[in-house]
């Protein structure tokens, strides 16, 4: 099968990738000059045409299986970038007998050859798509299989306890394994997928854009904050308090950084159904945030509805935002610090006029530092965080029955569903369906 690695268009250089055994049989075809080719080195030569007419100047390497990206014999040509001439060789190749690849054909045959496990090839995809530096850090630790050795480490110690469990079966007259002995072994387990799941929902949150949710009261200019930050008009901005009745949800990059913006009807209490059905939606948004505004307005006193949306939120990570500072007659920032009893920081804005904004960009980051800067597990997609659930739903149960000293062959079972999970998240065990549904979503080429 053949591709064409890099992206179509004006460049330097275009990549195309030949791989199966007769990689290279096919592609001394189209080479003008013949080459005792050994493996891993550059070649100079030049690609001609049926009719022996120069198409480009190119370079070639050739890899030799096992040691090549899809573990099989591999030849890769360097031509000339551009929209036509690696067409050109391409359809040179496929005449001389390679076939098409697929989405994502090189990179699925690696993992079917035992190169690269699950977790590696969605981060291949992934640091392919990243559109932040941050992205990159933190997927590119998956490239390095670190969170798989993370994984098979896990796996190890589920089967050890699985061991001790089957030593028992074996021998029940001689063996009796302390059960306290056993509960610390799966409490160590269970903790390990604890702390692998939490640091799992840092990282999605980082690759699909931390929530900075903006609370406030109707018309103290949560909307026009929200216009200020991404940057265009994204919220209708009225003078009508409560008009913004649905949550408005809006990507935004900062110091390359991706958070997700989401402006929320004003709480307060309201009889309005509509504007009812907003404020709950508002509520439950602040539940899933990693970070909150609370915008209050410096040209009015804080009042119960300000206090009641604080008490909401006190337990939470968020920034206040005094708003409006450009009109005169504004309230003292200290006043409103002191009634709000706040020790997070204060910011003082105005929306309208696009003052301040900086700085709650600078505070927005400083925030979320460490959802950002943890280091120590590599969930990156939804998938991979499915199974780790389940896994850890079925330890639980195992931890349960041990606890309650259910029979072991049921704690077994429940061992052996976790490890199934675990083997799921790797690939170690694999349907077809799935497979063909991670690949399906790749370029052609990788
Ligand atoms: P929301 O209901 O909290 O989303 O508030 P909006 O963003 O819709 O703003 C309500 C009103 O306050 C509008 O008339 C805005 O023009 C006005 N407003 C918003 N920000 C500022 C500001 O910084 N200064 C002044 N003077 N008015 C503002």
């Amino acid at each position: 099968m053949a591709a064409i690695s890099s992206p179509k268009g004006i460049g330097a250089i275009a990549v195309i990738r030949v791989s199966g055994t007769l990689s290279w049989e096919i592609v001394r075809k189209i080479l003008a000059k013949s080459v005792e080719v050994e493996p891993r080195k550059v070649y100079h030569n030049f690609v001609i045409d049926k009719d022996g007419q120069v198409v480009d100047e190119v370079m070639v390497v050739f890899y030799k299986a096992p040691n090549s990206y899809t573990g099989e014999d591999m030849v890769e040509i360097m031509c000339h970038g551009g929209f036509v001439v690696s067409e050109m060789i391409l359809e040179l190749l496929i005449n001389n007998g390679a076939r098409l690849a697929g989405p994502g054909e090189f990179t699925k045959r690696a993992f079917l050859n035992g190169k690269m496990d699950l977790t590696k090839a969605e981060a291949v995809k992934q640091i392919i798509e990243a559109t932040s530096r941050h992205a990159v850090k933190a997927i590119s630790q998956n490239l390095t299989s670190r969170f798989y050795q993370m994984v098979k480490q896990l796996r190890e110690d589920v089967l050890n306890l699985l061991a001790h469990l089957e030593v028992e079966f074996d021998y029940p007259d001689d063996v009796f394994i302390e059960r306290g002995y056993l509960l610390k072994m799966a409490e160590d387990v269970l903790s390990k997928v604890e702390k692998l799941l939490s640091n799992a929902e840092n990282r999605l949150a980082v690759s699909s854009g931390i929530k900075v949710v903006i609370v406030g009261k109707p018309n103290v200019g949560k909307s026009s904050l929200l216009n200020a930050l991404a940057k265009e008009e994204k919220a209708i901005v009225t003078e009508i308090p409560g008009t913004t009745r649905d949550l408005i949800e809006v990507p935004i990059t900062i110091d390359g950084i991706n958070f997700t913006l989401v402006d929320t009807a004003g709480i307060r209490t309201s009889n309005d159904k509509v504007e009812q059905i907003g404020i709950e939606r508002a509520i439950k948004a602040c539940g899933k945030a990693d970070l909150i505004l609370f915008v209050v307005d410096a040209t009015t006193e804080l009042d119960e509805n300000d206090m009641r949306i604080l008490e909401l939120i006190k337990d939470k990570r968020y920034l206040v935002v005094i708003n409006k500072i450009d009109a005169r007659d504004f309230v003292d920032r200290e006043k409103i610090k002191q009634i709000l009893k706040t020790n997070t920081h204060v910011l003082t804005v105005s929306a309208l006029k696009k003052e301040g904004i900086e700085e709650v960009e600078k505070q927005i980051v400083n925030s979320v530092k460490d959802v950002i800067l943890s280091t120590d597990g590599y969930v990156t997609t939804h998938r991979q965080y499915e199974h780790l659930l389940e896994c850890k739903r079925n330890l639980v149960k195992a931890f349960e029955s041990l606890k309650n000293s259910v029979e072991l062959d049921m704690v077994a079972e429940d061992l052996r569903s976790a490890l199934k999970q675990l083997d799921l998240l790797t690939g170690e065990s694999y349907t077809e369906d799935l497979i063909d549904k991670i690949f399906k979503e790749f370029c052609v080429g990788k």
